[in-house]
């Protein structure tokens, strides 16, 4: 367990105010904010970075913003960013519709996962967080008396085998998908119902325009594109289907798997697509949590829940889970208040914040895995450029959910039933 910027190991038994489990784009981001603060802030991680990350690797419009406010885009923009105007949209019935966003300082960035972050956690060592990469969340102690005398128990080991004993004020669950620290804390709302994989590959070749994405919604699935480096012909592919219909199929040969998937989507290519790097492998996405806090301990990013990845909102939300939680924790830590409900605000600002981006992301799920209704919605976008701009926009988190019911709605309504 060495913090790879000092080289120094914690000894057996150590202490800090916060412990993050989990140095992806939410504990890292949130590792920087507190230790600008002031906060003495640790990060473990099992990973060594840069390591892959299965993703579609576009940071939407507001994930863009949320950069901004929390000083991170100069670092984002090292990493060789592609800027992106907006998405393609197509289904296997041959519809096809095209949204862009607002342009200016509203645009996503495609950029390689790996790198973002990598850079993202030098940022947060920069900024004075102790980072631990190889090391491993391994056991937990956090109870309302814990909480309340500040000593919240995290048991870690790192890649020698090497054991420390934690104790912080308050723990952070920043570990993703599948999360530990949500599970033993009992935050997990229930096993996931929809049952969905993803495939991602590293692609290089050329054809498909490089100023935005593209989607297809077809019979076996989701199949995304989206340049992912400014100067080389670089692309993420990512392929998403259920796991039900096809799991068996994907483990036995992904590369074969996510080959013919991929052929199905309209990419015209010139050159290529040559599969450079994975395929990484992900799922099931459908993990809601019962609340993301807990007596001493608080979830951001992933961990405090998740539904799908199909409208690419999760970078943005990992940010913002950040941004939302690091006041609470600043007072909780500097008033030794850190029971669940000191900490209950930061739910709030949770929930209203997921409500409803989350029931649309419902109503998307609906309407792609349905044929009729996938070719209805696309070729209503197609019909109404403003709405289909919208449309992107709001998935985007650049606009609120009810910027989509404007009379364009049912004017592309009324044209596709009609
Ligand atoms: C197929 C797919 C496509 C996606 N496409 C997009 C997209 O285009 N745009 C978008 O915004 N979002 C997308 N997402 C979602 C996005 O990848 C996540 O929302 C984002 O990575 C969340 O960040 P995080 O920091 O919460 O978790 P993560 O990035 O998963 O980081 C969690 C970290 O915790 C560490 N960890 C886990 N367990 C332990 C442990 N026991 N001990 C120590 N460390 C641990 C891991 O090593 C990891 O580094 C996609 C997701 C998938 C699966």
């Amino acid at each position: 367990m060495i913090d790879r910027s000092t080289g120094s190991r914690p000894d057996p038994v150590a202490a800090a105010d916060v412990i993050i489990v989990g140095g992806g784009p939410a504990g890292s981001s949130l590792a920087g904010l507190l230790a600008l603060q002031g906060i003495d802030v640790v990060v473990l991680d099992r990973a060594q970075f840069p390591r892959a990350k299965p993703c579609g690797e576009c940071i939407n419009p507001g994930g863009v913003s949320a950069l901004a406010r929390l000083g991170l885009l100069d670092v984002v923009e090292k990493c060789h960013p592609v800027r992106l105007a907006g998405w393609d949209l197509f289904t296997d019935s041959g519809a096809r519709a095209s949204g862009r966003f607002a342009g200016g300082t509203e645009h996503g960035l495609g950029v390689s996962r790996a790198a973002l972050d990598h850079a993202l956690l030098q940022a947060a060592r920069d900024r004075g967080a102790r980072v631990y990469e190889r090391t491993k969340l391994v056991g937990l102690s956090v109870s309302p008396a814990r909480a309340a005398s500040h000593r919240t128990v995290v048991e870690a080991v790192d890649h020698d085998g090497r054991r420390t004993v934690w104790t912080a004020r308050l723990l952070v669950g920043a570990d993703g998908l599948r999360s530990i620290v949500a599970r033993q804390l009992g935050l997990v709302r229930r096993q996931p119902r929809l049952r969905k994989v993803s495939l991602t590959c590293r692609l290089r070749g050329t054809g498909p325009p490089r100023d935005g994405g593209g989607l297809l919604f077809g019979r076996i699935g989701t199949v995304g594109l989206a340049p992912v480096h400014a100067d080389e012909p670089v692309w993420n592919g990512t392929v998403v289907v259920s796991a039900r219909a096809h799991g068996r199929k994907l483990a036995s040969d992904p590369v074969s798997f996510f080959r013919n998937a991929f052929l199905q989507a309209p990419f015209e290519w010139d050159v290529g697509p040559d599969i450079v790097g994975g395929p990484w492998a992900s799922g099931p996405f459908d993990w809601p949590t019962r609340c993301a806090i807990a007596d001493g301990a608080l979830l951001v990013g992933d961990a405090s829940g998740y539904f799908d990845p199909l409208t690419g909102q999760g970078l943005y939300r990992a940010f913002r889970s950040a941004e939302l939680a690091t006041p609470v924790i600043v007072r909780a830590v500097r008033s030794a208040r850190s029971r669940a409900a000191d900490l209950s605000e930061y739910d709030r600002g949770l929930r209203s914040m997921l409500r409803q981006p989350r029931a649309l992301q419902r109503i998307i799920e609906v309407v792609v895995s349905r044929p009729t209704l996938r070719h209805l919605a696309v070729t209503g976008l197609q019909a109404v450029q403003p709405l289909a701009n919208r449309f992107v926009r709001v998935v985007g988190d650049a606009m609120p959910v009810p910027a989509l019911v404007i009379p364009e709605t049912a004017c592309s309504l009324l044209r596709v039933t009609r």
